[in-house]
């Protein structure tokens, strides 16, 4: 017993230097707390929450300004550290009335909703013949003189696809249509909803005018509207549409992100960045989009938090408008550039199950890759690529060179609900949230931990 005794007095020194809150956690240590994390609830409370008690979140709008305060009141409660918001200005354009009709030759009506900046017509809106394309190729390629003075529809149909890769490439006519259609002297365009559902549900979303061109009115129909005015092309006869839609630009608002952390030891090694966007679209209450990636993404830092603190600090960011054009991500990223980042994270893309991870480091972090990857795989996730990953709103950040993570989600059913009316709480599966917390709890252990540095990694072209 005395020799025991003084056994343990001569190890106390040694034992205060490994002090577990001063070692990076241990495999065992890293498994307990993500298996601890299947059974979380916090994710849930704050999409729920969030959804219930503020509801559309869109940018710029009083909406969005009460969701901040919602967001400050809650990472308080929560326990988190420096919790601020940064402010930005940015233009704000907001949803009118929206009717689309055929006139002629089989009159009835469609389901329409305008695209982000879409502009308007008069209140009684235009009526022009419509002239269809396949795709967005097939537009590009027609002349002018086609197009001129009609409603231009582009029913290129998106397919759904597990990493949602279908929206990058499809995408692309929400994105560029509208412009390449007002060059040609169209009056409106509509397109098919760039989504994967079969309700009649249009998808909105963001489109951007190229320099010099003039707004004209863009909408989306859903899709068994965009399949009806198909079969109505193909009948051969001139097809006349009446849309109606009354958007307006409201003029300078402003918004903002809003920042929490949870401090680490050493201010040397860096920041982990993670988070996702508190804006959403004004159609619904934005569930999958994006208050799941705020949720997942704050329950984990939590989670960490209570583990004891960190070697890096995990700032957690809930951007402010990424829909309307990333305004969010790129003000973080013009007042925190210089700040070191030593990787940062993104969940938006839903909530289902996440089923890869994904990431761009430099090849030093490569075995902690392996140890993250290693962590995940009990939660039937596979490693990806080592040289690749983003998200929206660390979009910026990440193509400026800074190593990001990945944690790729099931996309595919994301785009059924994604932009709609439909993107509610309801479409949160409670059981493959807490995989997400679980999944990333395991990373931000090892992230937030890890001696090495996960850079550098060289830019990249931004999109
Ligand atoms: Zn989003
Ligand atoms: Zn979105």
């Amino acid at each position: 017993m005395k020799k025991l005794l003084f056994a343990s007095a001569a190890l106390a020194p040694l034992l205060f230097l490994a002090s577990p809150i001063h070692a990076a956690p241990t495999p065992d240590r890293v498994e307990a707390m993500r298996d601890a994390a299947l059974k979380d609830d916090l994710a849930w409370e704050i999409t729920e929450g969030l959804t219930t008690e503020v509801g559309a979140r869109p940018a710029g709008t009083e909406a969005e300004a009460r969701a901040r305060d919602w967001a400050v009141a809650k990472l308080k409660t929560l326990g988190f550290a420096n919790v601020r918001v940064e402010t930005f200005d940015m233009p704000v354009w907001v949803r009118g009335e929206e009717k689309a009709e055929i006139v002629a030759p089989f009159p009835q009506k469609l389901a329409v909703t305008a695209l982000g900046n879409s502009g308007a017509t008069s209140p009684e809106g235009l009526s022009a013949e419509v002239i269809g394309f396949d795709s967005l190729a097939d537009l590009e390629v027609a002349s002018a003189t086609s197009v001129k003075g009609k409603i231009v529809f582009v029913s290129h149909g998106m397919v759904a696809t597990q990493d949602g890769s279908g929206y990058g490439y499809y995408g692309g006519v929400r994105r560029a249509g509208p412009s390449i259609a007002a060059r040609k002297g169209a009056v409106a365009i509509v397109i098919r909803s760039i989504g994967t559902d079969y309700h009649r549900n249009p998808h909105t979303g963001v489109q951007r005018w190229a320099d010099g061109v003039t707004p004209i009115p863009a909408g989306a129909l859903s899709l068994p509207d965009a399949d009806q005015l198909q079969r109505i092309l193909k009948r051969g006869k001139p097809v006349t549409m009446r849309l109606t839609l009354t958007p307006r630009n409201i003029g300078t608002q402003q918004s903002g992100n809003v920042i929490a952390e949870v401090p680490g030891r050493d201010p040397k090694a860096g920041i982990v960045l993670v988070g996702g966007h508190l804006d959403s679209w004004d159609l619904a209450t934005g569930a999958i989009d994006d208050a799941t990636g705020v949720a997942i993404t704050t329950a984990a830092a939590k989670r960490i938090m209570e583990a004891g603190k960190p070697l890096r600090t995990i700032r957690v960011v809930w951007f402010g408008a990424e829909e309307v054009g990333l305004f969010g991500g790129l003000d973080y990223l013009a007042r925190h550039k210089d700040e070191k980042h030593a990787v940062i994270a993104e969940s938006d893309l839903g909530a289902d199950r996440i089923f890869r991870f994904d990431s761009k480091v430099s090849a030093e972090a490569l075995p902690v890759v392996a140890e993250i990857a290693q962590a995940l795989a009990p939660l039937g996730i596979v490693k990806g690529p080592t040289d690749r990953a983003g998200g929206s709103d660390i979009g910026p950040l990440s193509a400026s060179g800074v190593p990001t993570f990945e944690l790729a989600q099931d996309a595919t059913r994301y785009f059924d609900y994604h932009h709609t009316p439909d993107d509610t709480l309801d479409k949160v599966d409670p059981e493959q949230l807490r995989q997400n917390v679980a999944a990333w709890t395991a990373m931000l252990a090892i992230a937030a931990n890890a001696p090495v540095e996960f850079g550098p990694v060289p830019p990249t072209p931004s999109r």
